[in-house]
């Protein structure tokens, strides 16, 4: 994807709020404009970018130079907060774009963070124990003086963990000695003061995107036939609200098997509100498919061992599961209710855009779906429930669990889950309610426009729009 695409849409929400403008506290129109150009400005543009090079000695003897990024895009609406990458796709621009996805994220849901984010260029898996932990550490000798329990607040994101983010707490207190220092990580090991269920919490606030949409959002407005606004996908949601109270199964297929894939096609598998099909799974060796339904939990066990999905006849055989071997690319375009994208971006673009079959796609990962997508697909009557709504769980309980740390308490697993269902979904009943009664743009833009009020008005507040 073009990544200049989220300035653009900023652009754009921007444009639309100067008709809207009742926001701010402001009537004459010429001062709200101004407002809102210098909010614009301000977003466009990021706070810092730090880059620099890790140098690394692997187990061979070679010496790498691998490059690192810390972004910190937006603070107006509290600390930088956002995950730490490690994948082969980091770039300076890509990084960009992903802090400015969390400024945004973190605004829409009202999360008293700013946005910021991480990368190191490199694919884990070429590496091994020792090299990870010396990147890991380098990581943080690199960027010691920008993060900080009151400053810059990383996490775990695509290619890291929490043994990762373990290493990095160990290095951040070696070097800062006699500081507070547990705040300054989350996604931690519960061991070391991580809050419990956080692992689990990006996979579990997916779902709930889209399980909220149809199990309570859409019962209690269909009541009502004023809500029933012209081009919007009332038909769908009739269709599959119909599947979901009936016997019959809603199929749902889920792109990604890690942390947030893997435990998204879990809550279906388990969900007790309906009955769920998992037809079809991927990560980004194989596809596998069974129309009848896959054994989810199986599949989570090999993959807890083996690092990966099960990729040949044998191992199924060996293991039990029944399904279709295809290759990784091919479950895009499978005929499924719900398609959960909890892999890599730019999996949806004008290229396959018209060989899209599921009805809901839930955006489990950062911009897998295009701009020119989302207006197609929603052309066709589809549902997109974007990234920075659907994939907030996460920062949600990093926000439970910095806050966890500044009280010295410790919540239980089931105190954690319940806030974070809570949280996300009041954000989800607004963003519903936008869009689907009084909005005429695609979600994304419903997204993007409450929370670029947000930080409008903040900004406005604080002073900074002269
Ligand atoms: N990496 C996750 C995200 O993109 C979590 C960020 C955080 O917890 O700070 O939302």
């Amino acid at each position: 994807m073009d990544r200049s695409q989220t300035k653009v849409l900023i652009e754009d929400v921007i444009t639309d709020l100067k008709e809207q403008g009742e926001f701010l506290p402001l009537d004459n129109t010429k001062e709200r404009d101004k407002v809102l150009e210098s909010a614009g400005e301000i977003l466009k543009t990021t706070d810092k970018i730090i880059k620099s090079y890790i140098r690394v000695s692997r187990d061979g003897g070679a010496i790498e130079r691998i490059p690192a990024y810390r972004v910190q895009h937006n603070n107006i609406s509290g600390f930088y907060k956002g995950g730490i990458r490690f994948s082969e796709d980091v770039n300076e621009s890509e990084v960009e774009n992903l802090a400015i996805l969390m400024t945004l994220k973190n605004a829409l849901h009202g999360l008293p963070f700013g946005g910021a984010k991480g990368g190191v260029d490199i694919n884990p898996r070429d590496y091994t124990e020792r090299e990870l932990n010396l990147i890991s550490k380098k990581y943080v000798q690199r960027f010691a003086l920008n993060i900080g329990p009151t400053q810059d607040i990383p996490a775990p994101d695509l290619g890291t963990d929490e043994r990762i983010i373990d290493w990095m707490v160990g290095e951040y207190k070696t070097i800062h000695p006699g500081q507070a220092y547990s705040g300054s990580f989350t996604g931690k090991s519960v061991e070391n003061s991580g809050a419990k269920g956080r692992r689990e919490s990006t996979g579990i606030g997916t779902f709930l995107s889209y399980l909220y949409l149809l199990n309570e959002w859409f019962p209690e407005k269909r009541e009502n036939a004023d809500n029933k606004k012209e081009g919007r996908e009332w038909d769908t949601l009739e269709r599959l609200h119909t599947k979901f109270n009936e016997a019959d199964p809603v199929d749902v297929a889920v792109q990604g098997f890690g942390n947030v894939g893997g435990i998204a096609a879990l809550e279906a598998y388990n969900c007790t509100a309906a009955k769920h099909r998992v037809t079809a799974v991927s990560d980004q060796f194989v596809t596998l498919v069974n129309n009848d339904g896959l054994n989810v939990e199986k599949l989570i066990t090999f993959t807890r061992k083996n690092n990966h999905l099960p990729d040949t006849k044998e191992r199924l055989l060996e293991w039990k599961i029944d399904a279709e071997i295809k290759s990784p690319d091919d479950i895009v375009q499978l005929d499924t209710d719900v398609m959960i994208f909890a892999a890599i971006a730019d999996q949806v673009t004008q290229e396959n855009m018209r060989d899209i079959k599921a009805d809901i796609l839930v955006e489990g990962a950062n911009a897998p779906v295009s701009v020119e997508a989302d207006l197609y697909l929603q052309e066709q009557g589809k549902i997109i429930i974007p990234d920075i709504l659907a994939n907030a769980g996460g920062v949600h309980v990093s926000y439970l669990e910095w806050k966890q740390s500044r009280v010295t308490e410790m919540y239980s697993k089931e105190e954690i889950l319940e806030e974070m269902g809570k949280q996300m979904k009041d954000s989800l009943m607004k963003v519903y309610d936008e869009y689907f009664l009084s909005s005429e743009h695609t979600m994304r833009f419903t997204c993007y426009s409450i929370a670029l009020r947000r930080l409008t008005s903040l900004l406005h507040k604080h002073g900074k729009l002269f």
